[in-house]
């Protein structure tokens, strides 16, 4: 098994100072979409301005770098022990780098640890055993004040009249929207799971933010749900940063679980407008970033 630090310290350098492009357009497009001279015009011209320097001085798009999250994919063999010690040695020198901010304090003691590492859950990092030769890891920075007002539902929810169906899905999707206002650093991407238990609906919400925002949901239904809300929360005019306008989301991804009969959860996982990730894959001798 090779030695790949090197390669997961870049993957964190540009997942911190590179907006994926897609994630860039779909911002120009908004900036497009938004009155002249209006202050949601004005905020996302500050935001693609400061991408632009980000990329070009290889710094943080935004000060809080968040949390680090990887999902690796891994062939049958590789030692997931390995790989969360050179991925943890790469989290360390991106710090000392200062690609990434010291963000891991001890919740008890209240101490920072100075170097994004804690133990043993911070960064976080999911492994799969998959078929095949290549290794896939996918990374985001998830930051705090968009975590903060992400939000988990039971169904049925009386105060707002949800029904354990797709219906009752969007209505509770559109209420965390709502209830985030611009405190998410809208606009921002959702993640939203429906099914599962509390913890696999959040795990899987964070899942579908690794989705590219102009692809499209093989179900048909979740495709279906996911436009409208898109269209949906993009009326409620809360806009970029809470000042107001046409655009608040830049898109939905959902993916569905089995639940038990007696549970129909739903997670909301809110993505800021610096939606940082990146994928890495390992082929042979080859590493490739998309
Ligand atoms: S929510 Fe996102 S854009 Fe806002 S401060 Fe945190 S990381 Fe930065």
């Amino acid at each position: 098994m090779p030695d790949l630090t090197e390669a997961f310290l870049e993957l964190v350098r540009l997942t911190s100072t590179d907006l994926p492009p897609d994630v860039e357009a779909s911002l120009k497009r908004a900036r497009e979409q938004e009155a002249s001279g209006s202050a949601a015009q004005g905020a996302l011209d500050t935001i693609l301005e400061n991408v632009t320097m980000a990329r070009q001085n290889s710094t943080p798009i935004c000060q809080d770098t968040g949390t680090p999250i990887f999902y690796v994919q891994h062939p049958p063999g590789w030692s997931t022990t390995k790989l969360k010690g050179q991925i943890r040695a790469a989290v360390a020198e991106a710090t000392k780098r200062t690609y990434l901010r010291p963000n891991a304090v001890d919740t008890v003691t209240g101490k920072n640890s100075g170097n994004n590492l804690g133990d043993p859950s911070f960064p976080t990092i999911h492994f799969e055993e998959v078929e095949g030769e290549d290794l896939i890891v996918d990374l985001i920075l998830k930051g705090g004040g968009c975590e903060n007002v992400g939000a988990q539902y039971s169904l049925p929810n009386g105060r707002i009249g949800a029904g354990r169906n797709l219906e009752g899905v969007r209505k509770v999707v559109l209420d965390a929207v709502f209830n985030a206002q611009g405190k998410g650093c809208a606009p921002g991407v959702l993640g939203v799971a429906i099914g599962g238990d509390r913890g696999s609906s959040y795990y899987a919400s964070k899942e579908a933010l690794f989705r590219k925002l102009d692809d499209e949901n093989t179900d048909a239904e979740l495709a279906k749900l996911e436009n409208r809300l898109t269209q949906d929360a993009n009326q409620l005019s809360i806009g970029p940063m809470g000042f107001g306008g046409e655009t608040t989301v830049l898109g939905v991804k959902a993916k569905s679980l089995h639940r038990l009969p007696a549970s129909y959860f739903v997670s909301v996982s809110y993505m800021c407008w610096a939606h940082r990730r990146r994928r890495m894959t390992v082929r042979g001798d080859e590493t490739t970033y998309e």
